[in-house]
């Protein structure tokens, strides 16, 4: 069976750490119902899924990678994976992430800052077979992040569908990483209800596949109204054709290459992939290439650090271990406050990267602080949101194409060693998020050392059916 397959391989696979728990059983049990009803006749019809553990699922664990929600179990299930059951998607397990999706915005994204250890990049295996935790360390690379778990499990080919959710580039650099298609929609075209919230005004819920066609049924199956999340777009969802249907007109397509994606630490490698490609679809004649800029570019990692932890600081206020969540045990009747109460509840299940965001968040809300930090970086972001509606709607480019890593991965024990900072990788995806722009990372060619490379196209507001019907013609 479809999901007896998909158990084998990660459970063969352990090692990749891609769940943070799994839903075996009940998946099982599901296949065997759907087995004797009527078959509906969704193309997701009876396939295993696998859903980042930061969606609400009906009474299952939903741990968001933390300590802090490690018993967690919700009363309700998410908009858009309760859409994916209706068209008869079976869950299989919850995937590894980043606590809470925060790693870091200036290092490499990883899925490495989650309670349950790092995601490792499937593609070490085809070069070694790691045995014990101490050396595979050493063999296994990171897989991106901080869907790291969706991402690996497809780039596996555990499934061939998973759900992730995209605030600075959480899908789509993980997808690159690993191989497979990261599609993260425009901002508002998918319902948030259920996704546990990070950053309010750009999270965006989103798919790894490893065709377009099955990030198209799966957009299909979930978009359209929802009560429950008040930011989704008011226009009447149209249903994004797949490419077979909609390949008959052949429009001629502009892309731009922003100048300011080209940057030092792109690798030589890497960057001859973007030109290889730009050349190659250029004597198709059906490409035409122009080079562009965004002004406000250089400001956007800074907008997003601020702005993003800003939100991040109010939204985790929440776990408070009161209401619900990790709750200390290390009480003291007499002295304790509700203050002292939150603080050990807090110090026990939060790790460090959710910690330094708080503080840095609180940090840019203090009223003396507010105008400079805060206010000013919602001018950048809407400074680079006009930017980008420029070149689309004023040089009538369709689309622009970028790389969205710099580098091969390099391995988990590097990674744990090194704490350099630098700014690279999350500089190609946090202007979609700024912008609210639908964007989609897909595998190019393998690296001299044997990884994936991909690129990254970025399209027009709530354009996303032109921008996948791009990407058909460009992959
Ligand atoms: N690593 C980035 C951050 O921590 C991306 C987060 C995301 O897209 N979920 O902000």
């Amino acid at each position: 069976s479809a999901v007896r397959s998909a158990i084998n391989a990660i459970q063969h696979y352990k090692v990749l750490n891609t769940l943070t728990h799994d839903c075996f059983e009940a998946a099982l049990e599901t296949e065997q119902k759907l087995s004797t009803e009527k078959k509906n006749d969704s193309p997701l019809y009876g396939r295993p899924i696998l859903i980042k553990d930061n969606f609400c699922l009906r009474d299952t664990l939903t741990t968001c990678a933390s300590k802090m929600l490690a018993n967690f179990r919700p009363p309700y299930t998410s908009t858009i994976v309760q859409r994916l059951i209706d068209h008869g998607c079976i869950i299989v397990g919850k995937t590894n992430m980043d606590e809470f999706a925060m790693g870091y915005i200036e290092r490499d994204f990883t899925a490495s800052w989650g309670a349950f250890g790092p995601v490792a990049n499937p593609w070490s295996l085809t070069k070694t077979m790691a045995t014990n935790e101490e050396t595979s360390k050493t063999v296994l690379h990171i897989a991106g992040g901080s869907s790291g778990g969706s991402a690996a499990a497809v780039g596996a080919n555990f499934v061939s569908i998973a759900v992730g959710s995209d605030t600075g580039g959480s899908i789509r650099n993980p997808a690159a990483r690993c191989g497979c298609y990261g599609f993260k929609p425009s901002y508002g075209l998918l319902s948030r209800h259920g996704l546990v919230t990070l950053v309010n005004s750009f999270d965006a819920p989103g798919f790894f596949a490893r065709n377009i066609d099955d990030l198209i049924y799966a957009t299909n199956a979930v978009a359209g109204p929802d009560g429950a999340d008040a930011t989704l777009s008011l226009k009447p969802f149209q249903a994004l054709k797949t490419p077979s249907e909609s390949s008959k007109e052949k429009k001629r397509i502009v892309i731009g290459l922003p100048d300011e994606y080209d940057i030092r630490v792109l690798s030589t490698e890497y960057r001859s992939c973007w030109q290889d490609l730009v050349h190659q679809l250029t004597e198709t004649g059906e490409f035409l290439f122009r080079r562009v800029q965004i002004p406000h570019k250089p400001y956007a990692n800074a907008a997003y650090t601020i702005l993003s932890s800003s939100e991040i600081a109010s939204n985790m206020a929440r776990y408070d271990g009161i209401r619900y969540g990790h709750h200390t045990q290390n009480l003291d009747e007499n002295k304790d406050t509700y203050e002292t109460i939150l603080r050990k509840t807090r110090d026990e299940s939060f790790g460090e990267r959710v910690r330094g965001r708080i503080l840095a968040g609180n940090y840019y809300l203090l009223e003396e602080n507010y105008e400079k930090y805060f206010v000013q970086s919602q001018r950048v972001r809407r400074a680079i949101t006009n930017d980008y509606r420029k070149l689309f709607e004023e040089d009538k480019i369709d689309c622009l194409l970028t790389p969205v890593v710099s580098d091969d991965p390099i391995t988990l024990a590097d990674y744990e060693k090194s704490n350099e900072i630098f700014s690279s990788n999350d500089g190609f995806t946090v202007d979609a998020n700024l912008a609210g722009l639908p964007a989609l990372s897909f595998p190019v060619r393998i690296s001299s050392k044997g990884f994936p490379i991909g690129l990254q196209i970025i399209g027009p507001f709530m354009q996303d059916q032109a921008l996948l019907s791009i990407a058909q013609r460009i992959c």
